[in-house]
């Protein structure tokens, strides 16, 4: 029965594996994580830098059902558009969503701290670090440990085991070698830099702060988001090969061309640019796709069953949503078994994690070039003027991805219908002045009823 108390391991204790410990600590179960790296608590990991993540509807939704929105909300900026900063040096800015809609940029130390610290709040939690997963025996359910200070082993086979390991699972791994579970990766030619901009001397951000900054420049951009401190961490995405890469990228001269001939308004802000370029590393981005996300005791959440590139900011919030519909799952299966649940999971989620992970690749393309083309923003234009007209019917994308809970599966193929039904709109009434003709209402009300 599911109710019973289990014995649990987590591997990982990540932004993931600390939430779904929160969850599982909540039904009594006995929770051991283990996490390969020092305690951040002790030891700050990023010193000196200060990394952030936009947070949005999934990621609060489950944020509230373990007690923590309440206290995250005050350490959250909210973001209420794209400010996109054009070549020629204008800026536009494009809200995000109706008004009142926002992300949240928040750190991702404070925020990791603020789950393990909630999970902690349970006696029958605990947390062991530097122990990393080494592999798994699935036949006996046994995972095995290394401690990475001392290289002692350990092993332990408890009833259940999730992994929240991320993108280079090791429990994953485990199940890769089992019959008939698909799996792929895909690395992207563009890589990340980590940069920053720093608070003005008196503390303040240099820029809006209520804003996701983007600096689109077709085949690279540069985004910048904002933190508590005053600051902003920006983020260069870049090929990592080629005439302007992070290859050719190798000396201070062709550092400070680079951002003087594409970045001059973001440059004025980065006295540390160079530093910066050469202090944080060139990391790469990877889309990792597998099914099933369980084998007999074992399931996997977040990273570790859907790494995807962080251009639609749903990375997290999809791991969140994973403790989120797997909660749900259990409540349904209470009568039922650890099985019923986790085949329910692969058999309904999976594809959600597929979906997310195709509309994530599309939005870079989106991000870098199509933000600052004229028929793009006239389609924005549009989908904005619909959604406000038909407010129950139509929402669009972005919306349904990013400030709604509807599946990600629903929310990538509604949404591809909807683009090219606006398209075909913008093609017969390009004029927003010929929006208000009775015929054009009377096509989108026809269509609207059939796509219901
Ligand atoms: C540049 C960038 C920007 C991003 N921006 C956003 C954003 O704005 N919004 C958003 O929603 N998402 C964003 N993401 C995605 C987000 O970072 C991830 O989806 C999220 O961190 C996944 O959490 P996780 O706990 O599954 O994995 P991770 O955060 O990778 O955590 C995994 C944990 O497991 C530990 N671990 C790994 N291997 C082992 C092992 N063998 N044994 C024990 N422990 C192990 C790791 O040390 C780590 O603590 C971004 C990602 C990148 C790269």
């Amino acid at each position: 029965m599911i109710e019973k108390k289990k014995n649990i391991v987590i591997a990982g204790a990540g932004l993931v594996g600390s939430m779904w410990a929160c969850y599982l600590a909540k039904r009594g179960h006995n929770v051991q994580v283990f996490e390969r790296r020092d305690d951040m608590r002790k030891y700050n990991m990023d010193a000196g830098r200060s990394i952030n993540l936009a947070l949005s509807t999934r990621g609060w939704r489950a944020l509230e059902k373990i007690g923590l929105k309440e206290t995250l909300e005050k350490i959250a900026i909210p973001m209420h558009g794209r400010m996109i900063h054009q070549e020629d040096g204008t800026k536009d800015f494009q809200p995000y969503g109706k008004q009142g809609q926002s992300i949240y940029s928040i750190s991702r130390g404070d925020l990791n701290i603020a789950l393990m610290n909630k999970a902690d709040e349970n006696e029958n939690i605990s947390f062991s670090f530097n122990e990393k997963t080494t592999h798994l025996d699935l036949k006996r359910n046994t995972i095995h440990f290394k401690h990475t200070k001392t290289d002692s082993q350990s092993a332990l086979s408890p009833d259940l085991i999730f992994g929240a390991d991320g993108a280079f699972s090791a429990v994953r791994g485990a199940m890769q070698k089992t019959n008939m579970f698909n799996y792929s990766q895909q690395y992207l030619e563009h890589g990340y830099k980590e940069l920053t901009i720093p608070p003005t001397s008196d503390g303040e951000h240099r820029m809006d702060k209520n804003a996701l900054h983007i600096w689109p420049r077709k085949s690279f951009m540069l985004i910048a988001l904002p933190n508590l401190d005053g600051s902003f961490t920006v983020t260069l995405f870049l090929q990592f090969k080629g005439d302007e890469s992070f290859e050719s990228l190798n000396n201070n001269d062709t550092i400070l061309k680079f951002f003087k001939k594409y970045f001059p308004s973001a440059l004025e802000h980065m006295p540390n640019v160079i530093q910066d370029f050469h202090d944080n590393p060139a990391s790469s981005l990877v889309t990792v796709r597998c099914n099933p996300w369980h084998y007999e005791n074992v399931c996997l959440l977040g990273d570790s069953a859907h790494a995807i590139v962080p251009f639609y900011g749903q990375g997290m919030n999809a791991g969140f949503e994973d403790c989120f519909v797997l909660d749900e799952i259990i409540d349904r299966h209470q009568l039922g078994s650890w099985k019923d649940v986790f085949e329910e999971y692969t058999r309904d989620h999976v594809k959600n994690g597929h979906a997310i992970a195709t509309l994530a690749l599309r939005n870079f393309i989106e991000m870098r070039d199509s933000t600052s083309s004229h028929r793009f923003l006239k389609r924005k234009q549009l989908e904005r003027h619909l959604m406000n007209q038909f407010p129950d019917k139509y929402l669009s994308q972005y919306q349904m991805v990013t400030f709604s809970t509807i599946p990600y599966d629903t929310a990538l193929k509604r949404g591809d219908l909807q683009t090219n039904f606006a398209e075909s709109l913008l093609d017969d009434y390009p004029d927003s002045a010929s929006w208000s003709d009775p015929k054009f209402l009377e096509k989108v009300e026809k269509w609207l009823s059939l796509a219901h």
